[in-house]
């Protein structure tokens, strides 16, 4: 069975002459271990397919299921807990808390889920990241591109069994980017994390196992391997 799938997923904002139809009708399903990238223009519902799947927005009709929850049969605490327990999010707002420094924003969902700090991973990852030696920061004193990679670390250190990435490498310089991307691949691939992620540069969808390309609010073309360039 698929790690996450969406049945007739609809999303439509507004009523009567200013409605917009921003997603219809997308029926997929996200392999665990799977590394999806969604493309698409400005404006196809690439954002709200993501927002909807991670259970952060509600569909106008349709249906999202998380390792066999469907996410309307859930309460807010449960859908709190699901998120906290099995879900990863790297989003363009970094949300870090400024009053923490990188080491402590990292390790913060080990905390709220009670788990163990390793620090030794801590640092592993943080060096894979090229930023080993900013862990003592607070993320005011980061540049844009740090803060992102602390909000990566963030993201992956928990082992979520499904991470949404939103533009993970928009901020990123090409190098550091690729490792990002080559971080995540690991995880899918050695660590059988589902990964789901939207991004406009092709160059990023080349790491995906699989590309999805959103047109108009439906998924026009499902494309495995890095063969996106047929249609681009
Ligand atoms: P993308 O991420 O591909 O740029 P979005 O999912 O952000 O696309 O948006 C799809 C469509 O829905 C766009 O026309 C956008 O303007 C519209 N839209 C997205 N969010 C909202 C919202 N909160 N209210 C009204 N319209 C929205
Ligand atoms: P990006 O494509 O860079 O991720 P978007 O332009 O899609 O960013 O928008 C980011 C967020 O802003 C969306 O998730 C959505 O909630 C909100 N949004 C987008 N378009 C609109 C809109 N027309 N009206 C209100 N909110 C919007």
């Amino acid at each position: 069975p698929a790690a996450v799938s969406c049945q007739e997923l609809t999303k439509t904002y507004g009523t009567g002459e200013a409605q917009v139809h921003a997603l219809r009708s997308v029926t997929a399903g996200f392999a665990a271990g799977e590394f999806t990238a969604i493309m698409g223009p400005s404006g196809s519902g690439k954002s709200t397919l993501m927002h909807l799947l991670a259970g952060l927005d509600t569909p106008t009709s349709g249906s999202v299921c998380i390792e066999g929850n469907q996410l309307t049969g859930l309460n807010d605490k449960q859908l709190t807990k699901l998120r906290r327990d099995r879900l990863g999010f790297i989003f363009q707002s970094f949300n870090l808390v400024p009053t923490l420094t990188a080491r402590e924003n990292i390790e913060l969902p080990l905390r709220l889920a009670g788990s163990k700090v390793d620090a030794g991973e801590i640092d592993r990852l943080a060096s894979r990241l090229g930023i080993f030696e900013r862990l003592a920061h607070l993320p005011h004193e980061l540049s844009g591109g740090q803060q992102q990679r602390v909000a990566v670390a963030r993201a992956l250190i928990s082992q979520p069994a499904v991470v949404f990435a939103d533009e993970p490498t928009g901020a990123l310089d090409l190098r550091t980017g690729r490792e990002l991307l080559q971080s995540m691949q690991q995880a899918a691939h050695e660590r059988n994390q589902t990964i789901i992620m939207v991004t406009h540069d092709p160059a990023a969808a080349a790491f995906a196992d699989r590309t999805l390309i959103l047109v108009d609010g439906q998924i026009a073309h499902d494309l495995r391997g890095a063969n996106y360039e047929q249609i681009a």
